[in-house]
């Protein structure tokens, strides 16, 4: 069976992991879809493949696209050292 199939987002509104932004007023929005995925029994493979594929937009693995970018540019610069 493959992860994304195990997800726990699978039983909620695909909408609540897509915040228009990552301001103040998303964060309440974040904060619920975070909640989800702190009880998803797939958030390892889920945030791996986010990471892995650049994803741009919308709360994978409990992280945040930006949260992401962040990841990928400190990885990308432990690389270099
Ligand atoms: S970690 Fe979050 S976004 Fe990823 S599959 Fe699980 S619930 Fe969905």
């Amino acid at each position: 069976m493959n992860w994304r199939e195990r997800g726990a987002c699978r039983f909620e509104d695909p909408e609540l992991f897509f915040p228009l932004g990552e301001g103040v007023l998303s964060l309440r929005q974040i904060e619920q879809a975070r909640a989800v995925c702190r009880r998803c029994p797939v958030l390892r493979e889920c945030r791996a493949f986010a990471l892995r594929n650049s994803e741009y937009d919308g709360v994978w693995g409990g992280m945040t696209a930006g949260e992401r970018r962040v990841a990928a540019r400190s990885r990308s610069e432990d690389r270099r050292r």
